[in-house]
């Protein structure tokens, strides 16, 4: 009842909304690069108007990074396409995996929540101390390493670009998307930029699919539209293994 929603990579439907009702709008939150319509990147200039918006109308800019904090560079997609927003979530990946959720952002803004101001926030598992623990070492391990980054960014172009290569060589028009480490393979012949086209997929050719890789002892996720997640835990074997399953199973 609260919520309006727009189209992802679509300004003019997010411009008309506001338009419409610009003064009752509190914020835009979004994922900067879709992850839950499988891998969805943002058009070039859609987050910039999202900015634009939010600041001419005086509404919050949120970015939900669960998914792309810490991963597609330690300032997350926000340090990756240079965009700020007033306000950041974080789940997941800031844990090291452990449960845990995070918000921040504008000290104007986070001064709002007790016990500085008067916005009550807690929880059972608020600062609890083995995820913090958790997600310390892993943010720490990945400040002081840069080249992480570099290492898994790099190896994730070449895994994408293979599986690109694999759908040429078999004439197969399926999409591939990806933004650094996150992608996702749609089955569909039709270029992916929002969720309706992403929905264009032929979801029972997926788990024909999905179920082939399983077979042959690769576990992808068993939907469409969840992403592929690359790690650095994987080695060169495992993805020439994986690439390998795909060229038979596709
Ligand atoms: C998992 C996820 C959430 C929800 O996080 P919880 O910690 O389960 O509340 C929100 N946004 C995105 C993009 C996610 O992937």
């Amino acid at each position: 009842r609260d919520t309006l929603t727009a189209e992802y990579n679509n300004t003019d439907s997010v411009r008309t909304l506001f338009e419409q009702f610009g003064e009752q709008i509190a914020a835009i939150i979004v994922e900067p690069v879709g992850a839950n319509m499988g891998v969805v990147p943002p058009a070039p200039g859609f987050l910039q108007s999202l900015r634009d918006i939010c600041n001419e109308y005086d509404s919050l800019l949120i970015f939900d990074e669960v998914i792309t904090g810490f991963r597609l560079s330690l300032s997350g997609a926000q340090g990756y396409y240079g965009i700020t927003p007033d306000l950041t979530t974080f789940g997941k990946i800031i844990g090291a995996g452990m449960p845990v959720g995070a918000y921040g952002g504008r000290r104007d803004i986070m001064e709002q929540v007790s016990p500085v101001g008067n916005v009550y926030q807690a929880g059972t598992l608020s600062g609890n101390p083995v995820a913090m623990a958790a997600g310390i070492t892993q943010l720490t391990l990945l400040r002081d390493h840069p080249e992480y980054y570099t290492l898994l960014n790099d190896t994730s172009d070449k895994f994408f670009n293979k599986i690109k290569e694999i759908l040429l060589e078999k004439n197969l028009p399926w999409q591939v998307n990806h933004v650094g480490s996150i992608g996702s393979l749609f089955f569909t012949g039709h270029p992916v930029t929002d969720y309706a086209s992403a929905k264009t997929s032929d979801v029972t050719a997926y788990a024909r699919y999905c179920n082939q890789m399983l077979d042959h002892g690769i576990y992808i996720a068993p939907a469409q539209f969840e992403a592929m997640f690359l790690s650095l835990a994987h080695t060169p074997e495992d993805l020439s293994h994986t690439l390998d399953a795909m060229c038979t199973c596709l």
